[in-house]
C-alpha cells in the first residue's frame, strides 16, 4: 500500500520506484484490458510508459474496454444518470461497482468507475496524507459536495462518522443540517468555504479544520479563510481523475507521485500541463492522460520529508488561459490584477470572449463590490491590460453587486468563451 515509503526518501529513489511500480501495474493492465492491449501494442515492457497519450474523449469512447466493468457502456450511462437525477447514490451498479457522473467544466460529461474496495483504498490514502484528517484528530467529518457515492469506510476509519451534504439542495437547507450536526471537519469546494466564511453562517463550536477540494484556492484566499474562520485550512487536489495532491503538515502543496506518475509538459518557465498515469487504480486506470490542468511548479525539497514534486498552486484549466499577443495570460494573473484593483474584493467573474481566429473581442467582468464609479476602474484596468500587450479599444464591461451562490456549478472565476 502507498504510504509505506517503499518509494524512498529522495526524488531519484522515488522516480526509480515509480517506474518499476508503473511498469508492473501496466503490464497487468495490458494483459487484462482489451483497450489497453491494443493501445500499447508493440511496446515491450521497458517501453510501456512511452505509448501515445490519452484524454477524456478517448477514455469515454473506449468504455467498457478500458475498464474492468463488464457491462455495455449505455447501461453504465443509464445507471449513472438515474442516480444523478434521483440524488440517491447508495446503489451499486450490478451489485459490484460504484458509478459516478461528472458534468465536467468543459460541458462534456464523464463517468467515474470504481469498487467499494478501491474507494476504501482511496479514503485510506486521503486520511493518511491530509494532516487535518490523521487518526485521532477528528471524528465527525462533513463532505459538502456536488455528487457522491455511498461512503465505504475502510475498517481503519470505522470510529469515524462521515456524512454527505448535497450542494444540489437549497443552501439554507444544507447549511442548517450541517450546523445542527456540529462537524469537526468540513470538506467542501473552495467557493463554498469562502461563501460560508463571508456569510458567517458556519457554526464553529466543534470545528477544528476545513479542507478545500475540487476548485482552485488561491494562496491569498487560503490565508483569508484561516483568518476569518480561525481554524486550520487543509487542501486536497482531487478530481474524477483521482487523488492528485494535498497540502502537507508544513503547508506545502505536493503532488501525490506515490499514487500517480505525473509527467510535466512545460509551457512557460515553471508552468506545466499535467499528464497522469495511475500506479494503483485498477477498475478505470488512466494512462498518460491529459488532465487539462496547469500548475506552477516549485523546486527544492520539503521539510515534511516527502520527496514528491511540490507546486505553488493549481492555476486552473488549460481552457481558462487566454493566449494574448505577448503570451499566455493565466487565471492567477487575472486574479492578482483584480486583487490589486479592488481592495478587499471578495469574488469576481472574468470572461474573455474570443472570435473563431482566437482574437479577443471583449472582456466582461462582474465584481462583488458595490463601487459606483466603474468607469474609473475600467480606465485603470485598461492601462494595466496594455502591459499584457492587449490592443487598445477592446470593449471592457465592469458590473458590480455580483453575488455568487454556492451550488451545483463548479466555480471558474476566469473563463474563455468563443464568440456566439
Ligand atoms: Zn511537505
Amino acid at each position: 500500500m502507498a504510504g509505506h515509503r517503499a518509494w524512498g526518501t529522495t526524488p531519484d529513489q522515488l522516480k526509480e520506484w515509480q517506474r518499476h511500480q508503473a511498469i508492473d501495474h501496466w503490464t497487468q493492465i495490458q494483459n487484462d484490458l482489451p483497450f489497453f492491449r491494443e493501445w500499447l501494442k508493440g511496446l515491450v515492457q521497458a517501453e510501456l510508459l512511452n505509448g501515445r497519450t490519452t484524454h477524456k474523449g478517448i477514455a469515454m469512447s473506449s468504455l467498457p474496454g478500458s475498464t474492468r466493468v463488464r457491462a455495455a457502456a449505455e447501461d453504465i450511462w443509464t445507471f449513472a444518470k438515474a442516480a444523478e437525477a434521483s440524488r440517491d447514490f447508495s446503489a451499486l451498479f450490478k451489485d459490484q461497482w460504484i458509478v459516478g457522473l461528472s458534468s465536467g467544466t468543459t460541458g462534456q460529461p464523464s463517468l467515474f468507475l470504481t469498487t467499494p474496495q478501491e474507494h476504501s483504498f482511496y479514503l485510506g490514502t486521503l486520511f493518511s496524507k491530509v494532516p487535518q484528517l490523521r487518526p485521532g484528530r477528528s471524528q465527525k467529518i462533513a463532505f459538502v459536495l456536488r455528487a457522491f457515492s455511498k461512503l465505504y469506510e475502510p475498517s481503519a476509519l470505522s470510529r469515524l462518522d462521515l456524512r454527505f451534504f448535497d450542494l444540489y439542495a437549497p443552501a439554507e437547507q444544507w447549511i442548517q443540517e450541517l450546523n445542527s450536526w456540529e462537524p469537526d471537519v468540513v470538506i467542501a469546494p473552495a467557493s463554498v468555504l469562502l461563501y460560508l466564511a463571508a456569510e458567517e453562517s458556519l457554526w464553529r463550536k466543534n470545528l477544528r479544520a476545513v479542507i478545500s477540494v475540487a476548485e482552485v484556492l488561491e494562496p491569498e484566499k487560503h490565508s483569508h479563510l484561516q483568518r476569518v474562520l480561525g481554524v486550520d485550512v487543509g487542501e486536497v487536489y482531487q478530481a474524477m481523475e483521482g487523488f492528485l495532491g494535498h497540502r502537507c503538515s508544513e503547508g506545502e502543496f505536493h503532488l501525490n507521485e506515490d499514487l500517480i506518475r505525473f509527467e510535466y509538459q512545460t509551457i512557460q518557465s515553471n508552468v506545466a500541463r499535467l499528464l497522469v498515469t495511475d500506479l494503483y487504480r485498477n477498475i478505470q486506470p488512466l494512462y498518460r492522460y491529459e488532465l487539462g490542468d496547469l500548475v506552477r511548479l516549485k523546486g527544492g525539497s520539503c521539510s515534511c520529508g516527502q520527496p514528491t514534486q511540490r507546486i505553488h498552486e493549481v492555476l486552473g484549466r488549460q481552457g481558462d488561459v487566454y493566449y494574448g499577443p505577448t503570451g499566455p495570460i493565466f487565471p492567477d494573473q487575472v486574479y492578482r490584477l483584480m486583487s490589486v484593483q479592488f481592495e478587499g474584493l471578495e469574488d469576481f467573474s472574468w470572461k474573455w470572449t474570443i472570435d473563431s481566429k482566437g482574437r479577443l473581442t471583449k472582456i466582461d467582468i462582474l465584481v462583488t463590490s458595490t463601487l459606483k464609479d466603474f468607469s474609473r476602474v475600467s480606465e485603470s484596468l485598461k492601462v494595466l491590460l496594455k502591459e499584457w500587450g492587449l490592443p487598445d479599444g477592446i470593449p471592457l464591461h465592469v458590473k458590480g453587486a455580483f453575488h455568487r451562490q454556492p451550488g451545483p456549478t463548479k466555480q471558474r472565476r476566469v473563463q474563455v468563451h468563443p464568440e456566439t
